[in-house]
């Protein structure tokens, strides 16, 4: 027989846990759902007592792990995709007063912020404003994917190539750039 010791108690522990996984996190979850609120509050309020020790605690984290963030984060958009549209949806009404205010309020902020972008992304904002200038979308102007004539965008090929550009709507533009980061990833 095995000595009682303190490592052979974590072996143990650790076994258990791997043979029961499945179980174990279902009974945490049902556990948490039942104590939401309690769980919230003390989550709540030791937040505000570690503050400041949890954000640098954050910070270091989420620079060890940049990628994998990245990809969780990935996941958890193309897995919830209708539910944080809607919830964007709402959140659009309830802001977008606020977001004009504000605006207003940060509009050299939002200058710099506009400067910093450009001054990374020069042969990007150069296309942009090349195509803006030069490919004029009128009235009969069309998404060419979808056909759809509201929030049209230039989209470029390539930023070498200011001049071609395929017209897509928001949605199909959008869509498309979330296609090309998954090719690309
Ligand atoms: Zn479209
Ligand atoms: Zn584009």
């Amino acid at each position: 027989m095995k000595e009682n010791t303190k490592e052979n108690l974590k072996e143990y522990k650790k076994r258990y846990y791997q043979e029961n996984k499945e179980r174990l996190k279902e009974i945490n979850k049902l556990n948490y759902h039942k104590n939401k609120d309690r769980y919230n509050q003390i989550g709540k309020k030791y937040y505000k007592e570690h503050k400041e020790e949890l954000k640098i605690k954050n910070k270091k984290y989420r620079e060890k792990n940049k990628d994998k963030i990245k990809i969780r984060q990935d996941n958890y958009r193309d897995k919830n995709r209708d539910k944080i549209n809607q919830k964007r949806r709402m959140n659009k009404k309830k802001y977008s007063k606020k977001e004009k205010l504000w605006k207003k309020d940060n509009r050299d902020k939002i200058n710099k912020s506009h400067k910093k972008y450009a001054k990374k992304h020069p042969e990007k904002i150069r296309a942009m404003n090349k195509a803006r200038k030069n490919i004029i979308l009128t009235k009969e102007c069309k998404c060419e994917k979808c056909g759809s004539k509201k929030k049209l965008h230039r989209h470029h090929l390539n930023y070498k190539e200011p001049l071609n550009v395929v017209i897509l709507c928001f949605k199909c533009h959008k869509e498309l750039h979330r296609l090309l980061k998954v090719v690309t990833k």
